[in-house]
């Protein structure tokens, strides 16, 4: 059985969790960034290597000259409440989301 949540009126839902952001699509523009108020993902400089870092880091700093785009990435995924509004905002389509049993 996946695990459920519950509107305010007391219908059940299946939350769908945010469980993967695809780097190769991903265009950085932060629309999901803006809709998600629970602080699960940030931007990150992805490198040449597939690297990934976060800035205002010294790791960030170290390979600077070797980024080649930025990408979201989740830094607290047990912080999604799986409403989907990222998903329904983000037009690359780079977003996995289920259920959790
Ligand atoms: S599903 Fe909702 S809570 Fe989870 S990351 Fe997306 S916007 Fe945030
Ligand atoms: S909305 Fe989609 S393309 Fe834009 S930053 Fe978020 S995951 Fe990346």
């Amino acid at each position: 059985m996946p695990m459920v949540a519950y509107t305010r009126g007391g219908a059940e839902y299946v939350p769908e969790f945010l469980t993967n952001i695809d780097p190769e699509k991903c265009i950085g523009c932060g629309r999901c960034y803006k809709v998600c108020g629970r602080d699960v993902m940030t931007l990150h400089g992805l490198t040449e290597d597939g690297e990934m870092v976060r800035p205002g880091t010294d790791e960030y700093d170290d390979v600077e000259d070797e980024i080649i785009k930025s990408v979201m990435s989740m830094i607290h995924p047990e912080n999604c409440i799986g409403c989907g509004a990222c998903a329904r905002v983000c037009p690359s389509d780079c977003q996995t989301h289920a259920a959790v049993d």
